[in-house]
């Protein structure tokens, strides 16, 4: 029996919308303290930690901790054709959707999507390379954020590493010794350096010189820019976007496989990819681990939309390239318009652990003093707001916030009087 004014406790915060089992949990705590009056506060701690949209005005177009790229996942409570083959009446592949049109795109012969880029490593690991060698430079044994290491990876992979050439220089005459030296080396591999760089004296082999030393190359590229090209924005590609590596580009240099990510530079949901040579990908699919792996119906129909965005060349439908391309002016623009604290221009960044030196012209609004957590509270009228705070003055960057969510923006500001 628990006593009656838990109850009516929990009652009295009905309106707060959660449901009667956790307003019993909250009353029950602030009894416990000793504290009646702090039960609504803590609903709506509680609520705060439900997870919901956010306004991110941070600047950081990719950022891990609010969900890296935005991208909508429509979901109709309806069956689907997930694996059943409409043509034939038959079972069909989950692959066959999403994974033959970014393979399309890509210029591979056969794509297949799985969770997550580490996800994709570890399933080419595993299937081309189970207790065999597979050649990294030194120079590329990386950790990306949230404890993805190379070395690590391939080591639960079941493939065995084999370091090559040193931190700074790798030479192809090192991925050829290696070759000789090793009998059961299965691959070759080249890591994206996503998130840092290595300069001064240094020497790198590109995908091109990997080439032709008799066993594949797997390129992990990890962003899933597209095409450097980007024919899918009016203007080509912006000019912050220097030297990243492209799934079609790596393939037409020699790459038998590219791995990268879904919610990086591709602008897409959580997911990874595998592209390149069909025997290889079957390879991948037909592996055990694939199937642990796989994503959900609803992950391959985002994916599957974000590709015909990219073949319908519609930026404006991928909401990261929407940001990416936007101009100073626009921002400069929308920052006026919302008619509180001052207009500024900011540095905006990709994010994501991509291109970690690279700046975005960007513009926003700026308020003196520390308003970081009155932003991120949020309320029944609008979301929480991620900002920043530089040297004693808030900041908002524009850049990365919707639009649609400027007048909630202004609001806020307006409120921190
Ligand atoms: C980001 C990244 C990964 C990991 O990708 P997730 O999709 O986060 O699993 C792997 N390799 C490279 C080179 C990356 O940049």
């Amino acid at each position: 029996m628990r006593p009656p004014s838990v109850d009516a406790l929990a009652r009295s915060l009905a309106d707060t919308g959660l449901p009667h089992p956790l307003l019993v949990d909250v009353a029950r705590e602030a009894i416990a303290a000793g504290d009646h009056d702090s039960a609504r506060e803590r609903a709506d701690a509680l609520r705060r930690r439900l997870l919901q949209p956010v306004v991110n005005a941070t600047g950081v177009l990719l950022h891990t901790n609010l969900g890296r790229a935005p991208f909508a996942i429509s979901n109709d409570a309806t069956y689907a054709n997930l694996e059943f083959d409409l043509e034939t009446g038959r079972r069909g592949s989950r692959q066959a959707h999403a994974g033959r049109l970014l393979a399309r795109l890509c210029g591979a012969e056969k794509a297949i999507v799985v969770n997550n880029c580490a996800a994709a490593v570890l399933l080419v690991l595993a299937a081309l390379a189970d207790r065999r060698g597979v050649a990294v430079s030194r120079s590329e044994l990386v950790e990306i954020g949230g404890g993805f290491r190379v070395p690590e990876v391939m080591e639960r992979s079941g493939a065995r590493l084999i370091e090559v050439g040193t931190t700074n220089r790798t030479r192809r005459s090192d991925f050829e010794q290696a070759v000789d030296r090793h009998e059961d080396l299965a691959l070759v591999m080249k890591i994206h350096q996503s998130n840092y760089k290595i300069v001064g004296f240094t020497e790198a082999v590109g995908v091109d010189g990997l080439v032709g030393l008799g066993v594949p190359v797997v390129a992990d590229i990890g962003s899933g820019l597209l095409d450097v090209a980007c024919p899918w924005l009016p203007d080509g590609p912006p000019a912050w976007l220097v030297d990243e590596p492209a799934a079609k580009q790596t393939l037409e240099s020699g790459a038998d496989l590219v791995t990268f990510s879904g919610d990086k530079l591709l602008g897409g949901p959580q997911a990874g990819v595998i592209a390149g040579r069909a025997d290889l990908v079957d390879a991948c699919a037909g592996h055990p681990l694939a199937r642990a792996l796989r994503p959900g119906g609803m992950i391959l129909r985002a994916m599957q939309e974000l590709a015909l965005h990219y073949m319908r060349r519609d930026h404006t439908a991928i909401p990261f390239w929407a940001m990416a391309a936007r101009t100073t002016t626009e921002l400069r623009a929308r920052a006026e318009a919302l008619g509180v604290g001052r207009v500024v221009d900011l540095a905006a960044v990709p994010g994501g652990g991509t291109m970690p030196t690279v700046e975005i012209p960007s513009a926003g609004v700026a308020v003196d003093g520390d308003h970081v957590a009155a932003l991120r509270a949020g309320n029944a009228d609008r979301p929480p707001i991620i900002a920043r705070v530089r040297e004693g003055v808030t900041e908002l960057d524009l850049r990365t916030v919707d639009p649609a969510d400027d007048p909630s923006v202004a609001a806020a500001v307006r409120a921190l009087g």
